[in-house]
């Protein structure tokens, strides 16, 4: 169905903490139109990732802030309704950076044709889109993992830690880490196939849940909290240990600046390597990634799960789930019918 107008949500101001409605805005606009070289793009799927927190903030960052009044950035799977582009045709499903919104306009070079045939087309967001991409690269390339090494992953169920947890078991890890509900735990031990995951909400002593978790120590910690998990896993870091600092996630809506490694000293005794990743930094190797975890998900040794919610209108209440913890998996907004279902 096409709308007679554009929605959008923009951001009305900047948020104090976790975000609240007030600090975004539903607005109507005109539904664009495409020029030359362009497409016109309807959204049917808007995915919601915890970066979006870092980007309504106006702090230094690895990329610019969404301005006042400016319509919320993010990735979505979208359908070709009007081409003047060569390379899409109308019907073609494309990923897009269209943002909160109903319609998009878009030159070709910023769209990359997802088949159908290959995986539910929602995956492009999720584990065969940037999430998946962050966990294969991060993983592989920052922490290079060793067969029979352990590596230990937080926010474990996640659209990343499940994916980091699942290809550390295909390449020959012992693989542990933590979530937050006894439902994620089961996830992560009986679908993705972990040694061993622990609920840090209810485990009273989160330092020593780690060191039974394990018990010959960490040689990846995939850091994507920070915090108390963060402090805990890196003092179970073995010498010559990699961290992969992918994210914060604990600290995203703090108000004063938390003191996230006051133990740096440990860096030193153990010689752990320390470092920050961006997926972004790693798009020469999207393409064969992509190919290989496909193949994975064909084989049935990489799963996944997504929460699906709809109604844009919804993108601003649902955002605060990540933080709360009531995703399992991909949080992703349904914005339109998805023509691929029948
Ligand atoms: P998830 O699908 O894992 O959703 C977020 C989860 O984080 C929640 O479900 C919750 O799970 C957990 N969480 C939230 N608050 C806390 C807290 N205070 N303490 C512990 N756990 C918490 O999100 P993603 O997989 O998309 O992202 C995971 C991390 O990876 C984030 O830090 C994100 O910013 C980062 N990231 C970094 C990228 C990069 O290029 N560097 C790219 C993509 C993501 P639970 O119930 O287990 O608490």
């Amino acid at each position: 169905m096409t709308r007679k107008s554009n929605r959008q949500i923009t951001l009305a101001r900047r948020p104090h903490g976790l975000p609240v409605a007030e600090d975004f805005r539903l607005v109507e606009t005109p539904v664009p139109t495409p020029g030359e070289g362009e497409v016109l793009a309807r959204t049917i799927y808007l995915t919601l990732d915890p970066y979006m927190r870092g980007m309504m903030d106006d702090t230094e960052s690895y990329d610019d802030p969404v301005p006042l009044g400016g319509v919320m950035i993010g990735s979505t799977v979208s359908q070709v309704i009007e081409s003047n582009h060569d390379g899409f045709a109308v019907g073609d499903i494309v990923e897009t950076y269209a943002g909160w919104q109903d319609y998009v306009v878009a030159p070709g070079a910023a769209l990359r044709k997802i088949d159908p045939a290959l995986a539910p087309i929602s995956t492009a967001l999720g584990v065969l889109g940037m999430p998946g991409l962050t966990a294969y690269h991060g993983l592989l390339k920052v922490g290079e993992p060793k067969p029979g090494e352990t590596v230990f992953v937080s926010a474990a169920s996640g659209a990343v830690g499940a994916t980091v947890g699942q290809i550390a078991r295909i390449k020959g890890c012992r693989v542990a880490g933590c979530a937050g509900s006894d439902e994620k735990i089961a996830y992560c031990l009986d679908d993705c196939g972990f040694d061993a995951c622990f609920n840090y909400k209810t485990c009273g002593d989160v330092a020593q849940a780690i060191r039974q978790a394990c018990p010959d120590g960490i040689d990846v910690n995939f850091e994507n909290v920070g915090g108390e998990i963060s402090r805990a896993a890196m003092m179970q870091l073995n010498l010559h240990g990699r961290m992969a600092v992918c994210g914060t996630i604990s600290n995203y809506n703090a108000t004063d600046v938390e003191q996230v490694a006051d133990n740096l000293w440990w860096y030193i005794v153990r010689r752990i390597r320390v470092q920050g990743l961006l997926v972004t930094d790693y798009e020469d190797g999207h393409a064969e990634a992509l190919k290989e975890m496909a193949g994975w998900i064909a084989q049935g040794e990489l799963v996944y799960r997504e929460t699906v919610v709809e109604g844009l209108e919804n993108a601003p209440a649902t955002f605060n789930r990540l933080f709360e913890g009531s995703n399992f998996g991909k949080l992703i907004i349904q914005v339109s019918d998805d023509p691929t279902k029948g």
